[in-house]
């Protein structure tokens, strides 16, 4: 439609003023012409003095003549409206009695006329006398212009059969190219409805022009990575159904055995039962690991943001922490640079640095220690823990933030790790747009360095 009405619209709008600007000009031109003749003739009239005698050969041939040349009719009536000469020889003798004639001999000049409808030109022109300028008879001119009509007739033909080509193509063209346009889109849309009926791992691949090809690659592109989200999640499913299990599993074993033993020694019945309140435990840890995990990512847009004295949270922290330490003889250094607020929220990176150190506790040899430092720049605060312990093999370094990846599963397991906290640490300070980083070596200990934005950036 937009096509056709670009087209052809303009088209005839321009052609109808072509014409119409033809027709105008050829009229006026035409009445020029006329007016011309009328002149002449009145001359020509006036001194052969023909209004009185009404007889000269060479003035009648020269009035047959225009009245040829212009096929029309030509009339002469002297100043009482008696017609002198008429071309058609009809009224000769009698009175032409019209309002145009009497206004002209009244000495109203020229008078024209053009009917557009019989097209024909009516000219009256006065015949003046040289010195008095009386009026002293009247020239009635009537002449067809249908020539003019028919040139502009055949124009609009021609112009109309130019317009019908024209819409034509137009029709063909617009067919053919809103062709082109969506037939890719449609191809994206058909795949579109393929993927969606489940056919994830199809992605689109359609050729076209440059556009769709780049709606083709933000597709595939998002596609791709709602499938990595998709794996992710059924990872992390069949994880959390593992881990979940592993302690059930293992209080049905002890259950079990001790069912199907008769006369069971009391003090058997103690140690299981003990062992069974280790598994519960463990799986509490397990799921309140895996809640703490859950709330971070549904609260993401929902964080508690206050200006918190990060020296003061630290110190708590350790306060909590020290006893721990202790019992396996791990010392604890604290070192704080500088006094540092920072607009942080407060549970969530408590949680992510007691993470830290609880690692840092939990994975370190008798008699080692941990360091924890704080300093800060004009735009970012730096918590660094450093801890003397079993360090990380540099294969595992890139998967200790994935949940529930452990890399010795028997040591976790013996203290009490579920293989989320880092996880945890790493989504808590990705919230705050910080970054953390790992340092380790294998049998000499491990740093981590935790770089946060002193102002939370939206
Ligand atoms: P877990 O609950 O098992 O401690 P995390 O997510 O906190 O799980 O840590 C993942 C794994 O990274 C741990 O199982 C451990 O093998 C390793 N790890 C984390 N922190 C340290 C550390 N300070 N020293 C050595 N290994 C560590």
């Amino acid at each position: 439609m937009v096509f056709i009405v670009l087209g052809i619209v303009p088209l005839t709008f321009f052609t109808s003023i072509l014409l119409n600007t033809y027709e105008e000009k050829a009229i006026s031109n035409r009445k020029a012409e006329l007016e011309n003749q009328g002149l002449m003739l009145s001359d020509m009239l006036y001194s052969r003095g023909y209004l009185t005698t009404g007889e000269d050969p060479e003035v009648d041939s020269e009035v047959s003549r225009i009245s040829d040349i212009y096929s029309g009719r030509i009339i002469i009536v002297n100043n009482s409206l008696n017609i002198v000469k008429d071309t058609y020889s009809l009224e000769e003798g009698k009175y032409l009695i019209s309002e145009d004639v009497i206004q002209c001999l009244q000495g109203a000049g020229t008078r024209s006329f053009h009917d557009r409808k019989t097209h024909y030109i009516k000219l009256t022109y006065p015949i003046t006398h040289d010195d008095s300028k009386e009026t002293m008879g009247a020239i009635v001119m009537n002449f067809s212009t249908k020539d003019i009509q028919s040139i502009r007739d055949s124009m609009e033909q021609r112009v109309m059969l130019f317009m019908i080509i024209l819409g034509v193509l137009i029709v063909a063209f617009s067919f053919y190219f809103t062709g082109v346009l969506t037939k890719p889109l449609t191809s994206v849309v058909n795949s579109i409805d393929h993927i969606t009926d489940g056919y994830m791992n199809d992605g689109i691949t359609i050729k076209g022009y440059i556009e769709i090809e780049k709606i083709s690659d933000s597709f595939n592109h998002m596609i791709s990575r709602m499938q990595t989200l998709e794996n992710s999640r059924q990872e992390f499913v069949s994880n959390v159904s593992h881990e979940l299990k592993t302690p059930i599993t293992s209080i049905k074993v002890l259950a079990d055995s001790l069912l199907m033993q008769e006369d069971t020694p009391i003090e058997l019945y103690r140690e299981f039962l003990l062992d069974i309140t280790d598994e519960i435990e463990r799986e509490n840890k397990i799921i309140n690991d895996l809640l703490s995990l859950v709330k971070l990512d549904k609260t993401a847009g929902d964080m508690n943001i206050a200006p918190i004295n990060i020296n003061e949270l630290l110190e708590l922290i350790l306060k909590r922490l020290t006893p721990i330490a202790k019992k396996q003889n791990i010392e604890m250094i604290y070192e704080s640079f500088r006094p540092v607020i920072a607009e942080v929220d407060e549970v969530k990176l408590s949680l992510a640095v007691s993470n830290l150190i609880e690692n840092a506790i939990k994975y370190n040899t008798e008699d080692g220690w941990v360091r924890i430092s704080l300093n800060a720049d004009h735009k970012y605060f730096f918590i660094k823990v450093s801890d003397s312990g079993i360090g990380i093999p540099l294969e595992a370094q890139d998967s200790i933030f994935e949940r529930f990846y452990r890399v010795d599963k028997a040591r976790s397991r013996e203290t009490g790790g579920t293989g989320l906290g880092l996880a945890i640490t790493k989504n808590a300070i990705q919230m705050h747009r910080g970054a953390i980083k790992v340092y380790s070596k294998e049998g000499e200990g491990t740093t981590f360095n935790v770089r946060i934005p002193l102002n939370y950036i939206v």
